[in-house]
């Protein structure tokens, strides 16, 4: 038996180590403005609380460091080649920006909330590679415990053949993630409840294992845009007209088709996902200058054709959520909703979108910046319910500095709520006026 199918298998054994001055360094660190929208999770939950690279082109070695000793799976996935490291629930209190940049055969790696009760760490690597050695080492010497994972290249056939192992052993069918789409999106409608109430879905984009936008001050997308929802159903609330309901309410990775699965389950009468993108400054055609002065919100509704360049950019990376987090694309849930066509969704729920971007923007002018065509068209997976009226909100771009102060800052945060509150307010009122009996 060799190596990697060892590898593949084995589970590790705890044992236990204190390590927590990192810990303390971390923390201190945190922007404190965002710091509401990451709840708490498990006290006893191990802490990651540095990681490192090493080797080249042939070798390359992962390490984390972690306060105790824990179990893990390791596997690779392919289209595009990741290796994947799923941990019992575990803390990440890693230096900021760490992962970004790769060495030797790994490209970047983040890490996070997976699912309840499990974490998980996605090394994106350049070729195609095979788990040479996979294990824990207790803390010795005034070291760490820590997670090593050895990654030596190989060829896609090899790959291939490590790949169908995995399958047979661990089960991993790639559509593991239906038990979880029915289970969260199949809850039955509290309508008798909410009868007088309009349900609405909130849906902060990306969490856990996927971060989102990373902003050029170090903020992420996940923790501004649910920061940002939590206000928003607060303020909603508060006005006895909503039921409001989050598609995660804590720093956790859901699946898109769970998300819209989520809004259709619920029959809501509308969903808001709501995101925060950053622009790559690098990149050939949308970075440079160009990319420097993007700045400003903008709203967008499903069209299988992208209204222009930046818009189509935007759904294809916002719709890499899932194979971000280690997600397969040949997973059931996908092709569900691969299998939607746009064409067949209802004329009344395409009209009654783009009614309420409408609304939204009309309430949003004046109040924040907003891009140059703020109401943008583009074929986005999470705005597939059928039946339910959705929109996407980019609040603006992590990539411009005014707009990453703007929205970490409680004072923008409550200005923007408040007109999404009144866009909902009139949007709801017109469509009452305008039912049919
Ligand atoms: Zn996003």
């Amino acid at each position: 038996m060799s190596w990697p199918y060892i590898a593949n298998r084995v589970w590790c054994w705890p044992v236990l180590c204190a390590f927590l001055f990192a810990v303390a360094l971390a923390v201190a660190g945190h922007p404190a403005s965002i710091s509401a929208a990451e709840p708490k999770r498990k006290d006893n939950a191990a802490v990651a609380n540095d990681a490192r690279l090493g080797g080249d082109l042939s070798r390359t070695r992962f390490v984390a460091d972690l306060s105790d000793a824990v179990d893990f799976r390791a596997f690779t996935l392919s289209d595009p080649y990741r290796v994947i490291i799923d941990l019992p629930e575990v803390k990440f209190l890693m230096p900021s920006g760490i992962g970004a940049n790769g060495k030797g055969l790994v490209s970047a790696f983040r890490f996070g909330l997976f699912a309840p009760g499990k974490s998980r760490i996605v090394i994106d690597v350049v070729e195609p590679v095979l788990i040479d050695k996979a294990f824990v080492r207790k803390a010795e010497n005034g070291l760490p415990a820590r997670l090593v994972v050895d990654l030596v290249r190989t060829s896609r056939e090899e790959f291939e053949k490590q790949r169908q192992r995995q399958s047979t052993v661990q089960g991993l069918s790639p559509g593991r993630f239906a038990t979880q789409t029915e289970k969260l999106g199949k809850s039955p409608p509290d309508a008798a409840s909410r009868k007088d109430k309009s349900l609405i879905v909130l849906d902060p984009g990306h969490g856990g294992v996927d971060p989102g936008a990373i902003g050029s001050g170090g903020h992420y997308e996940k923790n501004v845009v649910f920061a940002f929802c939590q206000m928003l159903k607060a303020k909603l609330e508060a006005t006895g007209q909503y039921k409001v309901l989050m598609t995660r309410e804590e720093d956790i990775f859901i699946p898109l088709a769970v998300r819209v699965d989520r809004a259709r389950g619920e029959q809501a009468d509308l969903l808001i996902s709501v995101h925060a993108d950053a622009l790559d400054l690098k990149h050939p055609l949308l970075g440079g200058k160009f990319a420097q002065d993007v700045r400003g919100a903008s709203v967008y509704t499903l069209s299988e054709e992208a209204s222009d360049d930046l818009a189509k950019a935007i759904a294809a990376r916002e719709n890499r959520s899932d194979v971000l987090a280690g997600v397969e694309l040949a997973g059931a849930s996908d092709n569900d909703l691969a299998s939607i066509l746009i064409d067949l969704m209802h004329r009344e729920t395409k009209n009654l979108s783009v009614s309420f971007a409408k609304h939204l923007l009309a309430n949003l002018k004046g109040k924040v910046e907003l891009t140059g065509k703020p109401h943008r068209f583009a074929n986005f997976k999470v705005l597939k319910a059928q039946e339910v009226p959705s929109v996407l909100l980019e609040l603006g771009y992590l990539s411009h500095a005014e707009d990453e102060r703007a929205l970490t800052s409680e004072e923008w945060r409550s200005k923007v709520t408040e007109a999404i509150v009144d866009s909902i307010s009139a949007f709801f009122a017109k469509r009452h006026v305008s039912a049919p009996g």
